[in-house]
């Protein structure tokens, strides 16, 4: 709990960004906090061992600041799930819907193995388009999922609604 409000505190409400109407969660002056981002790294590295997981994935871009530190922490293998035309391997990619139009996201699916469990990490969890389409590649590329791990969830989108079937039971942790 105490920690929670810490961290959420960090977190700054910036109004009409990226557009109007949309009030944009940033997380920056909790990064410049060394406290509160070593505090959060230390839980998220507690949750990916707590619930079996043997990879941390990080969604670009702000969940890549969150998981790779977590996933050293834990002493886990860290794999970056990018936005398309990115990564310069072979790709696995899934195309997901937005409000407005669509975006596609790849993974390097040699960083993972079969018997690989993933917990997937993010900054926000808005309409969950964006980890459901990142398990899908994560069962794709025969690995299994070990949950999901947000900082901040909004609610009223509706996220967890719709990752609940891609999850089929794995935990969606928010902080
Ligand atoms: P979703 O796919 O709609 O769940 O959107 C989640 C993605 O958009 C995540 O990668 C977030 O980083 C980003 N996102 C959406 N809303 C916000 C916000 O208010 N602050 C920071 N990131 C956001």
């Amino acid at each position: 709990q105490e920690l929670q409000s810490r961290l959420l505190g960090r977190i700054r409400d910036v109004p009409d960004h990226p557009k109007p109407g949309v009030t944009f969660k940033d997380i920056t002056p909790l990064l410049a906090d060394p406290a509160a981002f070593g505090a959060l790294t230390d839980t998220l590295a507690e949750l990916c061992l707590r619930h079996g997981a043997t990879k941390v994935v990080g969604l670009e871009a702000r969940g890549f600041i969150l998981a790779a530190p977590a996933a050293v922490r834990a002493g886990l293998g860290f794999v970056p799930v990018r936005k398309a035309g990115k990564l310069p391997g072979a790709t696995l990619g899934q195309a997901y819907d937005l409000e407005y139009g669509s975006a596609e996201i790849e993974i390097h699916a040699e960083d993972l193995d079969p018997g690989d469990r993933v917990m997937v990490i993010d900054d926000v969890l808005a309409t969950g388009g964006t980890a459901e389409a990142s398990l899908s590649l994560i069962r794709r590329a025969g690995a299994g999922v070990a949950g999901v791990a947000v900082l901040m969830e909004l609610s009223f989108l509706d996220g967890r609604q719709r990752l609940e079937r891609s999850l089929s039971g794995a935990p969606l942790e928010v902080l």
